[in-house]
């Protein structure tokens, strides 16, 4: 039987693991890794390891469907694509007709792949709102480092000493990642772990700095005070490439290690020694993830905070240290330069109106991609301020990733259209008008840039559950009805990639004759120290501990510390005195994805709260109680678990269990003021016996 090569794209774009598929009759009859794939070299996890499952799921979309009498109902038609087509093309044309262009929300969810083709369709019909689920995930951090370096680079692992890792699990997120950070571990780098819990990655590290959730600014800033009381830091690059180091060294001088102590949880002699350590040790880097530090409402400055360390230790754009590449497509950067924000329109960005939330989250809408930030859909929904949303336009949407999800979905369910193309049937899906198939990838053509400098244009390898369709050609078959098919290359994915991929010389019909991917040729080579020659992308050109930005708008230009809204006296410290963290995933889900795959449901019996041995006996609970976790807002039923693995006086649970929606207890509005980023990891709860 013949070996068909594609890759899984169900996790996030950093991953995608290269897959040797055996195809019967255009069937998918099962999985391995591809083993001169550079991503995984032939392993896979368990989410990839189950995609026959996954391909095949019950729950599978297989044709256009539209909702006939209320929302809900389940009164479902199947329609053909040509008039599920003209259906959304006349729906949007009136509500472009009386509100304006402005109020269709285009999104995107999970996966990212599609993003630049999606965006287009917004802006060609002419609505600035493209929104995505960045506006909870990596963004918040992205626009952290943007406004202090105006460019942030990962950490060179290959060639690292020392690993500062910030709240990052990624034997959870990341398992391709994982297994060479272990690799490094072996040969010697040292690992310094930042977690509120003990991780399968923080178990591992050689200094584990157990903090209490949301206090990272302050663990940041005692890490500083030790940096420079003792010498630590870079002084020549401060000196020549830095704004703002005396106010950071004045407001330090001011804190001390007891202090620091006393909020983080972590002792006093830890933080000193992680501080030696890491700036002791060259080249070291730092590593954070996408959101653990930012889900805090005090998290833009916290994160603002740590990430100073790699420019006032020498270590920032130099081998070994965070060294920046400039990203290809898609957040990858492989190195081989695309046309990709062409492809998006978004210099069309300027003739159209503000896009959500720009008004009350101007920094973060001007530093990230662009899109609107998501979290104020709903509001504006309710408002019809600063001009009225009317309708959704979804692609993978799932309405329980807002904060307080139920308040989305009223807000969306008040709105004139609902469509939403997904591979599953979601219970988003179930109140949508108007739901579309969409293909894996399996079924699917993709491109797909590597940071290990690899290039990979898959061809479909199965037929098509039903009548499912890439997103590509969703996209441009909304757009064709809308009378913009020329513009959307006429349903053409070869003649879109021969755009995105003209700078670096590459065509389709080329990079199809390598089905399991190339690596890149002669791909870009920034070199270190790009600041020596241009300055940092800042508006002083220098690296801002002081942030020019943040202070036009009306924000600390320092990262002060402001403590999480849990220590706030009013905040009802004696109903609810634990602190609920939230928003992690499980390695064998990607947020609410895999729960319908057996394979992967198998590995999850009930939704567990981690709960400290010494919280749950003063409560009077045992292992596997059934349990209340409450809030101010709602509650949820949830069995406790015992375990060391987090503080006393911290609760812990996974998000996006079905039938344990942790989101329900959050306030819609409990966001940071910067990015807008939910506190999911930091707010008060309380635990009690069902
Ligand atoms: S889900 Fe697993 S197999 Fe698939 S890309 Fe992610 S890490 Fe790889």
């Amino acid at each position: 039987m013949p070996i068909l090569k594609t890759f899984c794209s169900i996790c996030n774009p950093h991953s995608h693991c290269g897959i040797n598929a055996r195809v019967e009759h255009g069937e998918l009859l099962s999985v391995e890794g591809t083993p001169e794939h550079p991503a995984n070299q032939g392993t896979l996890c368990s989410k990839g390891a189950a995609s026959r499952q996954y391909v095949y799921a019950k729950n599978r979309i297989k044709y256009p469907m539209i909702q006939r009498g209320e929302r809900g109902s389940k009164n479902w038609k199947r329609i053909s694509w040509e008039e599920a087509f003209s259906v959304i093309a006349s729906r949007l044309t009136g509500i472009r007709n009386q509100y304006g262009a402005e109020s269709a929300v285009f999104f995107a969810g999970y996966p990212k792949w599609y993003r630049p083709f999606l965006q287009r369709l917004a802006i060609a019909f002419g609505s600035p709102n493209f929104c995505t689920e960045s506006s909870t995930c990596n963004s918040s951090p992205t626009v952290a480092a943007k406004v202090t370096y105006g460019y942030f680079g990962a950490p060179d692992l290959p060639r690292t000493r020392c690993l500062l890792a910030w709240s990052s699990n990624p034997f959870y997120t990341n398992a391709t990642l994982a297994r060479h950070l272990l690799d490094h571990k072996e040969r010697g780098m040292k690992i310094i772990a930042v977690d509120p819990r003990v991780s399968a990655f923080a178990e591992k590290a050689d200094i584990h700095l157990q903090l209490r959730p949301g206090t990272d600014g302050a663990l940041a800033m005692g890490m500083i005070k030790v940096l420079i009381e003792e010498g630590l830091y870079d002084r020549p690059f401060v000196e020549q490439w830095t704004v703002g180091f005396d106010e950071l060294s004045n407001y330090v001088e001011e804190l001390s290690l007891e202090w620091a102590e006393a909020m983080t949880g972590v002792p006093m002699a830890k933080i000193e020694e992680a501080a030696r350590l890491y700036g002791s040790t060259k080249p070291a880097s730092l590593m954070t993830s996408a959101s653990p530090t930012t889900h805090h409402i005090n998290g833009f400055q916290n994160h603002r905070a740590l990430v100073l360390l790699p420019g006032l230790t020498g270590n920032f754009d130099v081998p070994g240290g965070n060294y920046v590449e400039p990203h290809t497509y898609i957040h990858n950067w492989s190195g081989a330069p695309t046309n990709e924000e062409k492809v998006r329109l978004v210099d069309r960005l300027k003739d159209l109106p503000p896009r959500v939330g720009e008004d009350r989250f101007p920094v973060w809408c001007r530093y990230y991609d662009p899109e609107g930030q998501s979290m104020m859909i709903p509001f504006q929904i309710r408002s019809g301020k600063p001009y009225p949303l009317k309708a959704f336009i979804g692609f993978g949407a799932n309405y329980r990733m807002w904060p307080g999800s139920d308040f989305l979905k009223e807000s969306l369910l008040s709105l004139d259209f609902l469509v939403n193309a997904d591979i599953f049937f979601t219970d988003t899906c179930q109140f949508m008008d108007l739901v579309l198939p969409a293909a894996t990838s399996f079924e699917r053509s993709e491109l797909k840039h590597w940071n290990s400098k690899y290039l990979m244009l898959t061809s479909p390898i199965i037929k098509p559950v039903g009548e499912s369709r890439s997103d590509f050609d969703i996209v441009c078959g909304i757009a064709k009805h809308l009378g913009m098919g020329e513009l959307f290359w006429n349903g053409d994915f070869d003649a879109a990639v021969d755009e995105l991929m003209a700078p670096s010389g590459y065509t389709a019909k080329e990079l199809r004759k390598y089905p399991a991917g190339t690596p890149v040729r002669n791909p870009l080579k920034p070199g270190y120290k790009k600041y020596e020659k241009t300055g940092f992308p800042t508006p002083s050109r220098k690296m801002e501990i002081t942030s020019t930005v943040l202070k036009e708008a009306g924000f600390d230009a320092l990262p002060l510390y402001r403590a999480p809204q849990y220590l706030d006296p009013s905040s009802n410290a004696s109903s609810f005195p634990l602190i609920l963290n939230t928003g992690s995933r499980l390695p064998m889900f990607i947020h609410s994805e895999m729960h319908n795959v057996p394979w992967c449901q198998g590995l999850r019996k009930d939704p567990l709260l981690d709960m400290n041995p010494a919280d749950a006996s003063d409560r009077g609970l045992g292992q596997d109680d059934w349990v209340w976790l409450e809030t101010p807002r709602a509650k949820i039923r949830v069995k406790a678990n015992l375990t060391e693995t987090v503080l006393p006086g911290v609760v812990h649970m996974f998000h996006s269990i079905p039938e344990a929606d942790v989101n329900l207890l959050i306030e819609p509005d409990y966001l940071d003021p910067i990015s807008g980023f939910p506190g999911f990891k930091s707010l008060r709860c309380q635990v009690r016996k069902e």
